[in-house]
């Protein structure tokens, strides 16, 4: 055994050095630079959108998205439960209120029937999150949107590199926002890109990102504006990981065909999720103890005493002490995965020796709980 194995740590090597040394050679040691003009077209070409803004994280686009749409006090916006604490965070900043959304339980994603049965007068916009990196239900969820005249920002902060029936991820909706924290599945270190397909949008959102300065020679401000612009050092680390995207997708996929292998005939574990189309982000699996005959947090313990990191899926957002006042759609079913999910190692720097460590314990400890 050597080293502690994380759920997802950043996959950076020689070619992010490379970019990073020539980005700071080049002079341009600042938020706005070639680096940044070059990650934006590359990231939009990517998920098929006309425009991209590069921002300094995923919360600051969603924030930008949500303003730029018009949300603001006295709205709600329908955003799911299961998910992380940012998607509801940035509704917060607006002034507006997040309504939470219970899940599919096969998916985890919003359930688009929900959402219908929310869609009121007070609803500014619908939130989605493309969860683990599979994308939401988006033949359901647009229409939706589209027929109410209700804004739809897609929160593809983990789905850069998916598809959904031959569209990507980060092309649905009226904005999106894809993350590149460094757990994501490619990274700047920290860094977020507004993804639309509206012009004017987008220039909305970049002007807001620079503190809403006027173009004058003098400082002119006539709103309150944001510091959300992405360094162009770490655009270039962008640009090398972008170029690298698809490897590492292939190599997470790898990972997740050996879960689905090792579980493949233990009864009551399923995979969350589907493989189609996604970028494969991280791997859950959801255990009904009653037929497996443990649960989630014994597996745990047992990949905890090798030194390999899991964690439990999102506790939902409605089950957060700073969300207790919210208002909430549920079914039940994201507290269910909250309690019966196991989230396993999913990097793509995790070699094939650590993936077979990874499957060893969880084979000895099969075995043992048979
Ligand atoms: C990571 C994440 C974010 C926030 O992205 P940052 O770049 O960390 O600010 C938002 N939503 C979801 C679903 C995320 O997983």
């Amino acid at each position: 055994m050597t080293g502690r194995i994380l759920l997802s740590a950043p996959d950076v090597g020689e070619l992010e050095e490379a970019y990073v040394v020539e980005a700071l050679r080049s002079g341009w040691v600042a938020p706005a630079g070639p680096a940044v003009d070059a990650f934006e077209r590359e990231v939009a070409a990517r998920a098929g959108v006309a425009h991209a803004v590069a921002v300094s994280s995923g919360t600051a686009g969603l924030h930008l998205a949500l303003l730029a749409s018009g949300v603001g006090p006295g709205q709600v916006v329908l955003v799911p439960t299961l998910t992380f604490a940012a998607t509801a965070n940035a509704v917060a900043y607006t002034g507006a209120e997040p309504v939470f959304v219970d899940c599919d339980p096969e998916t985890g994603n919003i359930d688009p029937s929900l959402v219908e049965s929310a869609l009121d007068g007070k609803v500014g916009a619908v939130m989605p999150v493309d969860l683990f990196g599979a994308c939401a239900d988006y033949s359901l969820l647009e229409p939706l949107c589209a027929d109410r005249g209700i804004p739809l920002i897609e929160d593809a902060a983990e789905s850069l590199g998916s598809t959904l029936e031959g569209r990507p991820a980060g092309s649905f909706g009226r904005a999106a926002v894809v993350s590149f924290n460094g757990n994501k599945i490619m990274t700047t270190s920290g860094g977020g890109m507004l993804l639309t397909d509206d012009a004017a949008l987008a220039s909305r959102c970049r002007h807001l990102s620079t503190q809403a300065r006027e173009p004058v020679p003098h400082y002119e401000h006539r709103e309150i504006g944001y510091n959300y612009r992405l360094s162009n050092i770490l655009a270039a680390l962008g640009r090398a990981q972008l170029s690298r995207l698809d490897e590492m997708i292939a190599r997470r996929r790898v990972l997740r065909e050996a879960y689905a292998k090792v579980f493949a005939s233990t009864d009551g574990v399923s995979l969350l999720g589907v493989d189609d189309g996604a970028n494969c982000w991280l791997t859950s699996i959801v255990v009904a103890s009653d037929r497996a005959g443990w649960q989630a947090a014994d597996l745990a313990g047992h990949l905890a005493a090798a030194d390999i990191e899991t964690r439990p899926i999102f506790k939902p957002m409605h089950l957060q002490p700073v969300f207790a006042d919210a208002r909430a759609v549920l079914t039940g079913a994201a507290q269910r995965l909250f309690g019966e999910g196991l989230t396993l190692p999913s990097g793509s720097v995790l070699t094939d020796a650590d993936t077979q460590r990874i499957i060893d314990c969880i084979t000895d400890f099969l075995e043992k709980n048979r």
